[in-house]
């Protein structure tokens, strides 16, 4: 039997190859080889480290939880506009500096087109 350590790693793994749809907490047990007590401490703890979302779902006649990545894993398409890459004050550009991400226009106007 892998340690809880490794179960909650197999677990995440699992989770985010599944995608923004997500998998039924029996699933997962089931694919790890795991009981359902220690599934569900497992997902309590990856929700209380808040990388995933549990959400009540009915299912077959019964209540489970879905569980779904809370984060979107980043796409290097979603980057490949960045304005730093092109930027001609990026050699100088550090947090606290004259020129910094913090007080840089071009990159707020980027990051609000991520959230369109
Ligand atoms: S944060 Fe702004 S100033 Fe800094 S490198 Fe990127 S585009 Fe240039």
């Amino acid at each position: 039997m892998p340690r809880r350590n490794e179960l909650e790693d197999q677990a995440l793994q699992i989770i985010i190859n599944r995608g923004p749809k997500g998998i039924l907490q029996s699933e997962l047990w089931r694919e790890l080889g795991a009981n359902s007590r220690d599934g569900s401490r497992i997902s309590l703890k990856l929700e209380k480290k808040n990388l995933i979302i549990r959400k009540r779902e009915m299912s077959k006649g019964r209540w489970s939880y879905r569980l779904s990545i809370k984060r979107p894993l980043l796409e290097i398409d979603s980057i490949l506009d960045i304005p730093c890459i092109s930027c001609e004050n990026i050699t100088f550009c550090v947090m606290g500096g004259e020129v910094s991400p913090i007080r840089c226009k071009n990159i707020a106007n980027w990051l609000i087109t991520l959230t369109d």
